[in-house]
């Protein structure tokens, strides 16, 4: 088993500003309605640049057990 860091954008939080879209250097994350982020498990590779990036704080890195 190993652990997989990823992004996880709480959707209530987020105002879609679409600054963690353009940072992701894997086009992990896409604005969904014009409304919140949603990260694409399979595509994000847990760099953090998003979390970093997020004028509102609110991208937490998790990692996941697979
Ligand atoms: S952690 Fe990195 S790869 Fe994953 S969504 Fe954020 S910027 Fe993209
Ligand atoms: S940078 Fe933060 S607030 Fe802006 S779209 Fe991404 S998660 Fe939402």
């Amino acid at each position: 088993m190993k652990v997989k860091k990823r992004a996880i954008i709480p959707k209530n939080q987020c105002v879609a500003c679409g600054v963690c879209v353009k940072v992701c250097p894997r086009n992990a994350i896409s604005i969904i309605s014009g409304v919140y982020a949603k990260v694409d498990d399979s595509l994000c590779v847990g760099c953090g640049l998003c979390a970093k990036a997020c004028p509102a704080s609110i991208i937490k890195m998790e990692g996941d057990v697979q």
